[in-house]
């Protein structure tokens, strides 16, 4: 499952970005709200554990945005602030659960845990990259808002790139996977097909033609989808902050395994 960690505290971010990694999740980790709102729509994530304190954006206030654009992620509020008022003030604004800082490691593991389960049972039918959506269930695509006809063979195509996020597919996988056929059977039938649909997506804007550079030719390798709008893996904490009392607190817990 994606993960997306909010916490402007350097240790704690990545102490927490490696513990869920080592649960198999994939992670990321931004340290302010603006950079918060700019992953979550770029990941997609199924979760994200939100620190309240927070540079150039207030928490509460990622909170609302996410209620309001990603209903689907689910939202774990970690907060120093101890006061009744604002926990229900997270909780009015639609936080799933939260965790009081300082924590154990293993309880706030437990917590996402039985999120990320709760989560698998609602999963958003809706697939979103590259200024692409997909509605899996509805069976519905569409490019920058305007929507786009694919055949069966086209949308099943276009599925397994949006399932990949932008990493590129081979055109032996593609033939086994969407085709369930072997390489020996001839790979030109992706490159028609992937013609296909740049086209249609080239045609829903005929203004620009944007869309017909939505799948890319990774030479030598295969096809994948470019996210336009991608912004630069966040490594380091956008913002110099010094941690409180609270995150110091914490993370040495966090580093006694406690
Ligand atoms: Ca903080």
């Amino acid at each position: 499952m994606r993960v997306l960690v909010v916490e402007d505290d350097q240790s704690l971010g990545v102490f927490l970005r490696k513990g869920l990694m080592l649960e198999g999740h994939e992670v990321e980790w931004v340290g302010d709200g603006d950079a918060a709102l700019e992953m979550a729509a770029q990941q997609a994530p199924d979760l994200m554990v939100l620190d309240l304190g927070l540079p150039r954006r207030d928490g509460t206030e990622v909170l609302e945005a996410m209620r309001r654009d990603f209903p689907s992620t689910a939202v774990l509020v970690l907060t120093g602030r101890s006061q009744v008022q604002e926990r229900v003030r997270c909780l009015d604004l639609g936080a799933d659960d939260f965790v009081l800082k300082p924590f154990s490691f293993h309880e706030l593991m437990a917590r996402c845990r039985a999120l990320l389960r709760r989560r698998e049972h609602f999963a958003d039918p809706v697939l979103r990259f590259g200024g692409v959506e997909m509605n899996r269930m509805e069976r519905t695509v569409n490019y920058e808002g305007v929507p786009i006809d694919l055949t069966a063979k086209e949308f099943t195509l276009m599925e397994f790139l949006m399932l990949r996020r932008g990493v590129c597919s081979s055109r032996a996988e593609l033939l086994s996977q969407v085709w369930h056929s072997t390489p020996a059977a001839g790979t030109n039938i992706i490159d028609v097909y992937v013609t296909y649909l740049r086209r249609k997506l080239a045609a829903s804007h005929p203004e620009d033609e944007s869309g017909g550079s939505v799948i890319e030719t990774v030479r030598g390798s295969g096809y994948r989808l470019r996210d336009k709008r991608r912004i630069p893996r966040f490594e380091q904490p956008s913002t110099q902050v010094k941690a409180t009392q609270e995150d110091v607190q914490a993370a040495a817990e966090l580093a006694r395994g406690a």
